[in-house]
């Protein structure tokens, strides 16, 4: 066995117990790169990041300040390795053959250099590149390969570190619901319909509440958003007290910050999309244009149709539209895609997607498993109790759900 190969095995085992213990993002990068270094001694080792579109050195070892090399996609060995997810390999390096790459390493003396992806099953994270000079000796087969593995393997071990994910930076709670229980009575009759939930929704997030029809989302759902009270517990909005607040001052809470989207569209039969979507901008002081926010789930032409000249999915559209208008801080969507089939379904949650990504937060309840697999976080019910919550580090995008 090779000392090269010898190397690789002690390595192997030193990144998985190592990178566990790392405490945060950055010094998980900083270690996996110093093993790497230490199976494969090189005078330059940089760890590229991609961050805004661009390759980023996020970490290096080497005489040299990187700092200001940056890569756009494709440009140079760092962007082509990154945008072809494909290693490059110059085992005999010449200088003058690739001038983005040249510019880094100006006035250093480079005879050998591999680029090789740093990825994982979900995500294109950036690249690691390995510099000899003539000090050393070159790069071959061997070392290239052993080192895609070695850097596929950090990937891995990183983003299987509870927390270091880099995904997940949501730590403002915007509301906050304890202990919420409701009964209902019907003559002699009471149906106990909520028995103790406890939810935060975090602000930014998309939070999707999921549970079987009749288990309470939408009396929950009700609650949270002011429509309707509780028996007991407490209810927070950005640290305020709602649980004791009077009946006017939650149609503040709901006009002030709530926006609300259900399944049926509860759009007005004798008004066109953009009068539906004025009627309740005008209710507060500072609002968007219908136009805007008609735009904004791409629907400018259709501001003049009246609901029964647009289909399901665009009256849907026209809701969201309407939810957004008065630019809420929250948005709760109660079972936004179930009256609509597969295909619109998908149009909708992804503009919905859009909505979470620009920044307003999203409470979605529903009974469909699949829809989970797009939030932030989950919440599941049964029987008027949460009984699970669980962080998703990779939201999959709305487009690529299937049921
Ligand atoms: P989900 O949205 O999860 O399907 P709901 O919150 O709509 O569940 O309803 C939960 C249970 O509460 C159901 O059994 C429903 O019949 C009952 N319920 C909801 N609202 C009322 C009400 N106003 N009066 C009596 N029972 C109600
Ligand atoms: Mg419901």
């Amino acid at each position: 066995m090779t000392d090269e190969m010898m190397n690789y095995f002690r390595v192997i085992g030193e990144i998985q117990n190592e990178i566990k213990k790392a405490s945060c993002f950055d010094e998980a990068i900083k270690v996996g790169v110093q093993k790497i270094l230490l199976a494969f001694p090189s005078e330059y080792a940089i760890l590229w990041y991609k961050e805004e579109e661009a390759l980023h050195p996020y970490y290096w070892r080497g005489s040299k300040d990187f700092t200001s090399c940056i890569h756009k996609m494709g440009e140079g060995m760092v962007g082509r390795v990154y945008a072809s997810q494909k290693a490059e390999r110059l085992f005999e390096y010449k200088k003058g053959t690739d001038c983005e790459t040249d510019k880094d390493f100006e006035g250093i003396d480079i005879i050998s250099m591999i680029c090789v992806p740093f990825s994982n099953q979900y995500e294109n994270l950036g690249c690691i590149q390995l510099a000899r000079t003539a000090e050393s000796e070159k790069f071959n087969e061997e070392i290239a390969d052993i080192c895609e593995i070695l850097a596929n393997l950090i990937a891995i071990q990183i983003d299987q570190i509870e927390g270091l994910n880099p995904e997940w930076k949501f730590d403002k709670i915007l509301l906050s619901a304890r202990d919420i229980r409701r009964s209902f009575q019907n003559g002699d009759v009471v149906t106990t319909v909520l028995r103790g939930v406890n939810i935060d929704v975090y602000e930014g997030e998309l939070l999707v509440i999921l549970g079987e029809s009749g288990s309470g989302k939408s009396t929950f759902l009700n609650i949270i958003g002011g429509m309707d009270s509780a028996d007991s517990g407490s209810i927070q909005f950005m640290g305020k007290e709602l649980s004791n607040a009077t009946q006017e001052e939650l149609t503040t809470y709901r006009r002030e910050n709530i926006g609300f989207i259900f399944q049926s569209y509860n759009l007005i039969s004798t008004l066109t999309a953009s009068q539906n979507i004025d009627l309740i901008g005008e209710l507060v002081q500072e609002h968007l244009s219908s136009d805007e926010v008609l735009g904004m789930v791409g629907l400018q032409d259709k501001k003049n149709n009246y609901p029964s000249q647009l289909s399901g999915g665009q009256q849907q559209r026209v809701s969201i539209a309407r939810a957004l208008v008065k630019k809420p801080k929250l948005i709760f969507a109660d079972e936004p895609t179930s009256a609509l089939d597969y295909a619109t379904s998908i149009e909708v949650l992804s503009v919905l997607e859009n909505v979470v990504k620009s920044g307003t937060t999203m409470v979605m309840v529903t009974h469909n498993e699949e829809i989970t697999r797009m939030a932030h976080r989950v919440v599941r019910m049964r029987n008027g109790r949460t009984y699970d919550v669980t962080i998703n580090r990779h939201p999959v995008p709305a487009t690529e759900l299937v049921w």
